[in-house]
């Protein structure tokens, strides 16, 4: 009976997985082109390189991409992009050899900036500042000689959701990362294509495609314990309260300026009774209501620890 009953488990749960992997494919690239399309982020004619850092999110990223681009109505042209920072035991055939497999347009930038690093800032304290400035202008230069018109990284929904409560706990504002944003040096357009996926998501999606991860702690600098905090914080939401990061995140797309406190985006002192009912105008006195399964943190759900926000979101560029 076993001998019969063994393989048939075996053939039915790998259907099972197979049949999951198309509904993870399906969903990845409908939730891309949405952010896409919502943010308009890749148009006709556009050259987009995208930055591989060899992570899970960024293989996810340029799979995805390569995808909707055989479908998409307008035509864009994709280059993927690695920067070789000389980091103690990069293996640096890794993403050559799986782009040649793959037949995707690449460009290895090799400098070494660890050195530079290492150099300039003594042991000891955090190189993430400099490392991660060092990478944006050398990414720039590089989608200059590309002639690329579109600079695509891999941050998902996490990254977004973590930053944003990073910059409130640390930071004392609310700003998060945006999908679309013109780069600091007013030259480039940076794309979150990846911006409605969630973390689990691209973690599944690399696991079935067994993608030649790159471990992401070669720069031998301390773990970014702060932002590996909020993420935990954020999974176990996730595990406790589904549905709570999906409406956090929502919230990031519909914010009522009148009801926060920012003077800049709303005229405060100015504000006065015009006699007029406005429909979207204030009860005052009534409270908000909210579903009843929508249960509050638990106060064990609270961050500690100290570390300076700087390196937190410096290292957040890693991805
Ligand atoms: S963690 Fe990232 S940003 Fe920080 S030093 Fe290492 S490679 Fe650079």
């Amino acid at each position: 009976m076993n001998t019969i009953a063994e393989p048939a488990s075996r053939v039915s749960s790998a259907d099972k997985a197979r049949r999951e992997a198309i509904k993870l494919e399906k969903r990845l690239c409908r939730e891309v082109a949405r952010a896409i399309t919502d943010f308009n982020m890749i148009e006709d004619g556009d050259k987009v390189m995208v930055c591989m850092s060899g992570g899970k999110d960024s293989y996810t990223l340029l799979d995805i991409l390569r995808k909707l681009q055989k479908r998409a109505p307008i035509r864009f042209e994709i280059v993927a992009v690695n920067l070789d920072q000389k980091q103690p035991g990069f293996p640096d055939h890794i993403l050559p050899d799986y782009l040649r497999a793959q037949g995707v347009d690449f460009h290895i930038e090799t400098q070494d900036t660890y050195s530079i690093v290492k150099r300039v800032i003594p042991e000891g304290k955090t190189t993430c500042g400099l490392c991660s400035r060092l990478r944006r202008a050398i990414l720039y230069s590089v989608a200059d000689r590309l002639g690329c018109t579109k600079i695509a990284l891999g941050h998902h929904r996490d990254d977004i959701l973590q930053t944003l409560l990073l910059n409130m706990f640390f930071g004392g504002r609310m700003k998060g990362m945006p999908p679309k944003l013109v780069s600091d040096d007013g030259k480039h357009v940076v794309i979150r294509p990846l911006a409605y996926i969630p973390e689990k998501d691209t973690r599944q999606w690399a696991e079935y495609q067994q993608f030649p991860i790159i471990p992401c702690n070669l720069c031998g600098s301390q773990d970014n314990l702060q932002r590996q905090i909020v993420g935990d914080m954020l999974r176990e939401w996730d595990k406790k309260y589904p549905g709570r990061l999906e409406s956090m995140f929502r919230a990031m797309g519909n914010i009522v300026t009148t009801h926060m406190m920012d003077p800049q985006l709303h005229d405060f002192k100015g504000a006065r009774a015009t006699g007029v009912a406005e429909p979207g105008g204030d009860m005052a006195f009534d409270p908000d209501s909210f579903p009843e399964k929508f249960v509050p943190a638990a106060s064990g759900d609270t961050l500690g620890i100290t570390i300076q926000l700087q390196t937190d979101l410096a290292r957040s560029a890693c991805g």
